[in-house]
């Protein structure tokens, strides 16, 4: 009864991951889940977050009717509630399925915070001891990151997690941080009619993405009207009765100030392992709060059997739910003693679902020389095809590869729907395709995705609309 194959600490998409594919394999799983499974993905992230920017486009879709196409449509306002309960509605059923499969699979899951006592044991809120035959899967996650001085009150200082609470919708945001997550709340929140400042210290948003994607962001999203200030530093912030004043040293090096009805800090998120007891097990977590597998073919820490997954992980684990997933299910078949290929992070994509989209997998042109490669580059704009004029919102395909016909390096996509876009450029990264590979398949006309096959064409020496 207290003693179970493999005990997963954590209801996130890493841990449920882990635990589905453990019971499938025949494992008796345990899962221990403080909150609700499904985790902050299901909970306070993915989903929430793209049933939000979802209503976005649908705002964005009433302007684009009557400014481009002459339907006689105007938007009334926004209904907060409606549109919240929509959105909870969406959670809730997932969160119903998730909960149904780890039923259905035969999992254990306990209520309550899990202890480390041992490096094969555990004690959840205090009671009995629990004893893991084959391991122990670390997946508690991550929690949003804070600034010291800009405590979240929750109103009008807040994290991802607040905003999706909130009240009602601000009149004006300062986002602080142009990472995905940055972007998307500015995104959404300026599709709803606020005002919205972006601040980023790097010298471009997203600025782990392409050079060239950041820059086309950055134009969508000021033509959309957010002030988009890279290379910016807040300096201080003043809490008001009606929200926060806060002073910003541009680029240029002047200082700014900024009255927003909201602050909402997207300055990244810690790994979580308060109350958990690592030094129980032998484990510790390097100088960021990770906790570093020794082994990351199997994901394994340096004490034998104890396995971490998601957001626990340092880079290049990168922070997104499903390369989660795929941890889970290669921790999953190791524990079950099952052959199971290392996750190939190179390969995972990278999408930031604002209007317009980023969604890139592979190398930037910058990491390819860096590497010491001399790429083969094709940036075409999303005008190039005639869908693309029809979405009539810019963006563009950048394909990396090596010289002389050599693999795919990487392919990075601004646009409409690039989310959906994204996929086959993954199978050719990830299959180590090369340009005249994909160039033999014939894209549908006309779609968005044609643009990627027009891109690798022109690269092939066979490009028909691009000049
Ligand atoms: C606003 C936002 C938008 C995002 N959008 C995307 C997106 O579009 N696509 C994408 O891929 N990723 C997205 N992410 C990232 C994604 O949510 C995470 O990568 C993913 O949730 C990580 O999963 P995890 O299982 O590692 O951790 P979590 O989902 O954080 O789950 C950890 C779980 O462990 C539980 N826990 C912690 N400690 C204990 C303990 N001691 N005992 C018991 N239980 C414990 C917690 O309650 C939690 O449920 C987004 C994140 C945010 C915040």
């Amino acid at each position: 009864m207290n003693t179970h194959d493999v005990i997963v600490i954590g209801g996130g998409t890493g841990g449920y991951s882990t635990a589905l594919r453990a019971a499938a394999l025949g494992l008796d799983v345990a899962l221990v889940e403080r909150d609700k499974v499904g985790g902050t993905c299901l909970h306070r992230g993915c989903v929430p977050s793209k049933a939000m920017l979802h209503a976005a486009e649908l705002v964005d879709g009433i302007a684009e009717a009557r400014e481009r196409w002459g339907v006689k449509a105007s938007l009334d306002g926004v209904d907060w509630p409606a549109l919240v309960a929509t959105r909870d509605d969406i959670v809730a059923r997932n969160h119903r399925g998730v909960e149904a499969h780890l039923a259905h699979a035969g999992v254990t899951v306990l209520r309550g915070s899990a202890r480390l006592t041992g490096p094969r044991s555990v004690r959840v809120d205090g009671g009995p001891a629990l004893t893991a035959r084959r391991g122990i899967v670390l997946a508690t996650g991550s929690r949003p990151r804070t600034l010291p001085g800009l405590d979240p009150d929750g109103r009008r200082v807040v994290t991802s997690d607040d905003a999706l609470f909130a009240p009602g919708l601000p009149a004006s945001v300062l986002v602080l941080g142009g990472g995905a997550i940055g972007v998307e709340y500015a995104s959404f929140h300026r599709s709803m009619g606020a005002e919205v400042t972006l601040v980023e210290a790097a010298d471009r948003i997203v600025p782990l993405e392409d050079a060239d994607v950041s820059r086309h962001l950055t134009r969508g999203l000021r033509k959309r009207g957010v002030d988009v200030r890279a290379g910016a530093r807040l300096l201080d912030a003043e809490i008001l009765g009606d929200g926060v004043r806060a002073r910003v040293r541009t680029a240029r090096g002047e200082t700014v100030a900024v009255h927003a009805e909201r602050l909402l800090v997207a300055v990244g998120r810690v790994p979580v392992t308060d109350g958990l007891d690592l030094g129980a097990a032998g484990l510790g977590t390097d100088g960021r709060g990770h906790v570093v597998p020794a082994d990351w073919d199997r994901l394994e820490t340096a004490v034998p059997g104890v396995h971490v997954v998601g957001d626990l992980l340092p880079p290049p684990s990168p922070g997104l739910a499903h390369a989660s997933f795929a941890e889970g299910l290669l921790v999953a078949e190791t524990l079950a003693g099952v052959p199971s290929a290392p996750v190939d992070y190179a390969a995972v994509p990278r999408v930031t679902y604002s209007a317009p989209g980023t969604a890139a997998v592979g190398l930037s042109e910058a990491e390819a020389r860096a590497r010491g490669h001399e790429p083969a580059v094709n940036v075409m704009p999303l005008t190039a095809v005639a869908k693309g004029m029809v979405h009539g919102q810019g963006g563009m395909v950048k394909v990396v590869a090596e010289a002389g016909g050599g693999r795919v390096l990487g392919v990075h996509l601004v646009g409409p729907h690039v989310s959906e876009m994204i996929a086959e450029s993954q199978l050719i990264v990830g299959w180590d395709a090369e340009p005249a590979d994909v160039a033999r398949h014939v894209h549908a006309h006309p779609t968005l995705s044609e643009a990627v096959g027009e891109a690798f064409l022109t690269l092939a020496g066979r490009g028909l609309h691009q000049q």
